[in-house]
């Protein structure tokens, strides 16, 4: 079972449900695509950690070929390629490996050359496996480091895996639920965070996947979240109180889950909720 946590913005707690629920379940996975700011290993301090780097191919013009035509500039959406001094030059930060220059090249003057954009690491911390992909500063996009982590850590994976997707609803996230099961969508309760809640679920729901929602930083309160579940039928999987002792263990860096008896049932609670959930709704998709 493949379950991705998502939230509109960062700090909405999505590392922390993420990263308490992978802990609650004992052998598990979890993979944290947050390739611009991942922090789940912060919490897990994994041992043993393996590194691989990520790479892509960015082309390169051969001069003596080129008749200066321009089509790969115009061809290129993303405004990687300019035309000066008479002859292409690329901007490799901007260039998202389409491989269309090539493609459109008349001469066949573009070759390719291999980038490192980043890299991912795989360690163990207690029974979780703890997959990071790590995305380098100023490169265009993650999309390939979450493609490679995920296709190395879900393959034929038994025990249930947590993916802490990137904050909003970019193709970078997109990229991260394609294949999840199921989507946990967190919420902070205010008016803000019924704007943030609404972006993930409609996403969601663009991409047809079962989902629930987890309410972080409650109070005994008016709930505009809540509110806005109600008025669209989200399930509540589970609220998470606004409590300073889980904030301090959270900008600690510790995992709650393994500090205090308190959290651990309040994780193996809603980690039951989600499971049951989850496995209810692939039930019935596959009913469908
Ligand atoms: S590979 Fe794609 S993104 Fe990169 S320069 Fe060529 S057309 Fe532009
Ligand atoms: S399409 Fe090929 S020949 Fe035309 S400008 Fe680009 S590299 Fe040169």
């Amino acid at each position: 079972m493949t379950i991705a946590v998502l939230s509109g913005k960062g700090g909405t707690g999505k590392t922390l449900v993420s990263v308490n629920l992978a802990s609650a379940a004992g052998k598990s996975i979890y993979i944290d695509c947050d390739v611009e700011e991942p922090n789940g290993h912060l919490f897990f301090k994994p041992q043993n950690v393996r590194e691989k780097l990520v790479s892509v191919k960015i082309p390169v013009i051969n001069e003596s070929k080129c008749i200066g035509c321009r089509k790969c500039v115009n061809f290129c959406k993303f405004n990687a390629l300019a035309f000066i001094k008479n002859k292409p030059f690329i901007f490799e930060e901007v260039c998202h490996s389409c491989g269309g220059c090539m493609l459109v090249c008349p001469e066949n003057a573009i070759d390719e050359k291999e980038k490192p954009i980043g890299k991912i690491q795989k360690g163990v911390s207690s029974d979780v496996i703890v997959n990071t992909g790590i995305l380098n500063t100023g490169e265009a996009s993650g999309i390939p480091i979450i493609k490679k982590l995920l296709c190395e850590s879900v393959s034929s994976e038994k025990n249930p895996v947590f993916i802490d997707c990137p904050p909003g609803s970019a193709c970078i996230v997109m990229e991260s639920i394609k294949n999840a099961d199921y989507c946990i969508l967190v919420a902070e309760p205010t008016v803000f965070g019924v704007h943030n809640l609404n972006m993930v679920y409609d996403l969601v729901k663009l991409f047809k996947k079962p989902y629930g929602a987890v309410l972080n930083k409650c109070f005994n309160e008016e709930n505009p979240s809540k509110n806005f579940c109600v008025e669209k039928g989200i399930h509540v999987l589970g609220h998470i109180p606004f409590d300073s002792e889980l904030g301090k263990l959270n900008s600690n860096a510790e995992i709650a889950e393994r500090q205090n008896e308190k959290y651990k049932t309040l994780f193996s609670s809603l980690l039951e909720n989600v499971m049951k959930e989850a496995r209810h709704e692939t039930a019935a998709d596959s009913q469908r």
